[in-house]
């Protein structure tokens, strides 16, 4: 049986005022019966390692280099990551492949760092609508999947999120049946490879426009074992029904 995970984006907003709501998150779920994990950005993550010591919640990076540390100006390593106090981190989100022209061998590299960092690398797969209205999604993520996950992967230590890029955001939603379809070929896909244990193991997250009122619908599609959160993860009150919904 996989644990269940609802794990929050925070993208690029919040502040120190902002840790607030993690302290409204653990009042909320005191011993949470599912994982829980949230990503903030980069100048949070020790101040809100140091407020979940006492509790289940995870907190994770958005991003980390390649490489373990040397001359990247502005980067942030793995190995720092974990230093910081983060468990976790999203890697080869839509936004990063695009605004960072990131493509899925250099997530492969991130995600391989990850492990060798002792991570759990949240690996961001999703077509655009352009790609799915020309009925290649599965072609698409097959290919991303292949690219980008390395070989470093283990049950414990790789999640997939499936991110249709044209649910972010916006408030769209794919179908259950979409989203089914869509997680069965990635869990096809990852057994193919990796067998019984990342290919049964590792946790399928769909994201994208999961909000409170339409996450049950989500976690009862197939092969969905939690979310991938934005907007809906800014907030306690607006997270917690989700993870509710999860429980
Ligand atoms: P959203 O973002 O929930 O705000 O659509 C999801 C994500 O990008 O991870």
């Amino acid at each position: 049986m996989r644990r269940k995970l609802a794990a929050g984006n925070w993208k690029m907003n919040g502040t120190l005022a902002d840790l607030a709501q993690i302290e409204a998150l653990k009042a909320a779920h005191p011993d949470p019966s599912v994982d829980l994990l949230l990503c903030p950005p980069a100048t949070l993550i020790h101040a809100a390692a140091g407020l979940v010591r006492d509790h289940a919640l995870r907190i994770g990076g958005q991003d980390c280099h390649t490489q373990a540390a040397g001359a990247h100006t502005g980067d942030i390593s793995a190995a720092q990551l974990a230093d910081a106090g983060a468990q976790a981190v999203i890697l080869g989100h839509s936004e990063r492949r695009e605004d960072h022209e990131e493509d899925s061998e250099t997530v492969r590299a991130k995600a391989r760092a990850a492990h060798e960092a002792g991570l759990m690398a949240v690996i961001c797969v999703g077509e655009s609508l352009a790609q799915r209205e020309a009925l290649n999604t599965l072609d698409i993520i097959g290919g991303q999947l292949s690219a980008s996950v390395p070989d470093t992967a283990t049950g414990e230590n790789l999640v997939i999120a499936y991110e249709p890029i044209w649910a972010i955001g916006t408030g769209r939603i794919p179908t259950p049946d979409q989203i089914g379809e869509v997680h069965d070929f990635i869990r096809a896909r990852l057994e193919r490879r990796f067998g019984a244990g990342a290919g049964r193991s590792a946790r399928l997250l769909y994201g994208g426009s999961v909000k409170p009122d339409n996450a049950a619908t989500v976690f009862a599609v197939s092969n969905v074992d939690g979310a991938l959160v934005g907007g809906a993860s800014l907030t306690a009150d607006e997270f917690s029904p989700i993870i509710k919904a999860l429980e």
